[in-house]
């Protein structure tokens, strides 16, 4: 089965496509700037990688040109009916979707209700499988939920001690995100580990532009750094994280309006707001063995962060079997993975420096010492894989019922 996996943002699509079950990439590409005076794709198939720009008026004309780049003249596909399933990233799935679900109108009709949570993420995903739908109106949909692995987190740690009434009434409490990557990693992690997917405790660390950690145990989330939105929890790229809400308040009785704090919070704060460069971990490691003191800093708060959580989850989950490392510079930050597991031989925590050295660049593998009881695994992420399984499984399922 051929399935398409697509990651829509207000003026990007990226897509995938797959050959399932055996989750072979067949191609991928991006097409990016929808709506803007000139846009592009880029697709890549083999090794190669042809570029196409031009105007891209809307998000339908942005899937019909994916459409054509895969099912055209050099296309990897004899015509676009090929594609069997559609996957869809949606980032919010509110209290109702506790898994994967193929799309329907009532699902259409929730992912908007949710919306309001999720005001820059699924306007953007609905417009994706709206436009999905235009051009491949047979084709089933499926949508894979960012919050849904999230589902299983206790009443004691999603309720925020506000007023219960405003849980009640507008449904303020802690979601999560970056769930198919919490959920792919802690798997993928129970099999190196030899334990069932259900058997495994660990505490997951996705560390990308955006960066958030999950405490797994026996292989569901029970608590997770992110809250209603993606702002709460650890120090990312250019958000806060967790921090005094009473600084807002005393922002906003110096003239801050509130569109520019949350403008301050989500898009100028993190590890660009600490250092006053970048965003870009490659560069502050860079600055900082150079001497830079901003960017050496804005590192000690990531990692002291991240640190805090282990030891806030371990204490949550009361057994650990592993600490997972994924994301951008989960998997590859040498300095930051070594930083935020220091001082950890109290919990059973400690890295190998030498294998820490060697696990980059996609290596998957263990970098705990022999004496940690707690292993320390790094493990690529790969949501586009998780979703194009999610929505064969849901597709398959479908077509020939289990008997
Ligand atoms: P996104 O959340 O956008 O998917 P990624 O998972 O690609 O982001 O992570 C981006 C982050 O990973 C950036 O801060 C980048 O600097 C960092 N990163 C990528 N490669 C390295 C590396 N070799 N060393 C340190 N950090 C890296």
């Amino acid at each position: 089965m051929k399935v398409l996996v697509v990651n829509c943002g207000s003026s990007s699509i990226k897509y995938q496509l797959y050959q399932m079950p055996e989750k072979r990439v067949i191609s991928r590409g991006l097409v990016e700037r929808i709506g803007e005076e000139s846009g592009a794709i880029q697709h890549h198939y083999a090794d190669e990688v042809r570029r196409l720009e031009g105007q891209i008026a809307d998000h339908e004309e942005g899937m019909a040109l994916i459409l054509e780049t895969l099912s055209g003249g050099e296309g990897v596909l004899a015509s676009a009916e090929e594609i069997e399933a559609i996957g869809h990233r949606v980032v919010h799935g509110g209290e109702e979707f506790t898994g994967s679900v193929l799309i329907t109108p009532r699902v259409i009709a929730s992912i908007e209700r949710f919306s309001d949570l999720a005001p820059l993420h699924n306007p953007p995903n609905l417009t994706g499988i709206r436009a999905a739908m235009h051009e491949l109106p047979d084709v089933p949909q499926v949508a894979c939920f960012d919050t849904a692995f999230h589902a299983t987190i206790p009443q004691v740690a999603y309720t925020y001690a506000l007023p219960y009434p405003l849980y009640e009434k507008f449904g303020i409490r802690r979601y999560g995100f970056h769930g198919t990557s919490h959920r792919y990693v802690a798997r993928r992690a129970a099999q190196m580990l030899g334990l069932g997917k259900y058997k495994i405790d660990c505490i997951t660390v996705h560390l990308g532009n955006g960066c958030s950690m999950t405490a797994v145990q026996r292989g569901r989330s029970i608590d997770t750094s992110m809250g209603l939105t993606p702002l709460e929890g650890l120090v990312m790229g250019t958000r806060t994280g967790d921090f005094d809400p009473a600084i807002l308040f005393y922002l906003a009785d110096r003239g801050y309006a509130v569109s520019s704090l949350n403008e301050l919070c989500n898009k100028q704060s993190g590890l660009l707001g600490i250092s006053g460069r970048s965003n870009d971990m490659r560069l502050l490691l860079e600055l900082s063995r150079e001497g830079n003191r901003r960017a050496a800093l804005a590192i000690d708060v990531f990692c002291y962060r991240i640190k805090k959580y282990i030891g806030m989850y371990a204490a949550v989950l009361g057994r650990l079997d592993a600490v997972v490392f994924t994301g951008g510079i989960g998997e590859n930050a040498v300095p930051v993975r070594a930083a935020a597991c220091s001082g950890l031989d109290c919990l059973g925590i400690a890295i190998d420096q030498a294998l820490n050295e060697q696990m980059v660049g996609r290596r998957e593998g263990a970098i705990s010492s022999p004496q940690s009881g707690t292993a320390v695994l790094v493990v690529p992420t790969d949501e586009e894989a998780a979703i194009a399984d999610d929505t064969y499984q849901i597709v398959r399922q479908r077509s020939c019922p289990i008997p």
